[in-house]
């Protein structure tokens, strides 16, 4: 990833890893969600945060800043032993995401997986967005999280509401702005079905309006990702009316000017 980033000409990276992959943060997830709690028992990833952490101490001597995060699930009702992770490391900045939505037939949805993908075909496709925008609202409103992730990656599979969005955007955006919770905008989206800037236009522009600050993120998934067109999200981001994105450190926000459209 530094590698990555040096190519890329970016002087600074987050490493966000997802939190279910760490044997240690399996409690913020409900017991009945066996996506998550099935890694256990496949031998699959199973890491260590303290690992985690030195690996990042090393990457910091490669020669670029290198800010520790994880992107963690927001599960409702879990909101303790969250809190518990958050406290217990030294991170930069913390980043949430909403991933899981209840299942049909019990049990969790994580409708943005591509192997569950299936299961929007079973789902009207406004309440899945209701349901969604609801709880990026209730993330926000935690106070726990620094960032959200993603904020409208519901359309990741290019599913589009039938109803105006309008006002999920004007909610969840007011809540974000309550909590001082600042929006990642994450190029991702233009390589995922939905082929869009996450948010999309209008709904950054209901973010600036209501007054969140922005971060600009690849979610790299993989070295060649980083920096994925920062150009065009900086220029979607000046046009939504920003002229500035933020940067953590010990999880304290700095504004960094952003460059003027060419
Ligand atoms: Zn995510």
């Amino acid at each position: 990833m530094v590698g990555g980033a040096l190519r890329a000409g970016v002087d600074e990276i987050a490493l966000t890893e997802h939190a279910h992959n760490f044997v240690q943060c399996r409690d913020i997830y409900p017991s009945d969600n066996d996506w998550v709690h099935g890694r256990d028992r496949e031998g699959r990833r199973s890491w260590d945060l303290d690992a985690y952490l030195r690996l990042v101490e090393a990457a910091r001597a490669e020669g670029i800043r290198v800010k520790v995060a994880l992107e963690w699930d927001y599960c409702p009702g879990y909101e303790a032993q969250l809190e518990r992770w958050v406290r217990a490391y030294p991170w930069d900045l913390v980043l949430g995401g909403v991933h899981w939505l209840r299942g049909r037939n019990g049990g969790w949805w994580g409708f943005d997986i591509p192997e569950q993908r299936e299961d929007w075909e079973h789902r009207p496709v406004d309440e899945v967005y209701a349901e969604y925008f609801r709880l990026l609202a209730e993330a926000a409103s935690t106070g726990l999280f620094d960032v959200l992730a993603h904020p409208d990656v519901v359309k990741v599979f290019g599913h589009r509401p039938r109803r105006d969005p309008q006002e999920w955007y004007e909610q969840a955006a007011e809540a974000m702005a309550r909590a001082g919770v600042c929006a990642e905008v994450n190029t991702a989206g233009w390589r995922k079905p939905a082929g869009e800037l996450y948010p999309g236009q209008r709904f950054l522009e209901v973010l600036h309006r209501r007054g969140v600050p922005i971060v600009i993120s690849s979610d790299a998934h993989w070295a060649e990702h980083v920096g994925f067109r920062f150009a065009d999200a900086e220029q979607a981001a000046w046009a939504a009316g920003y002229r500035t994105r933020c940067v953590f450190e010990g999880r304290r926000r700095t504004e960094v000017p952003l460059p003027p459209p060419l």
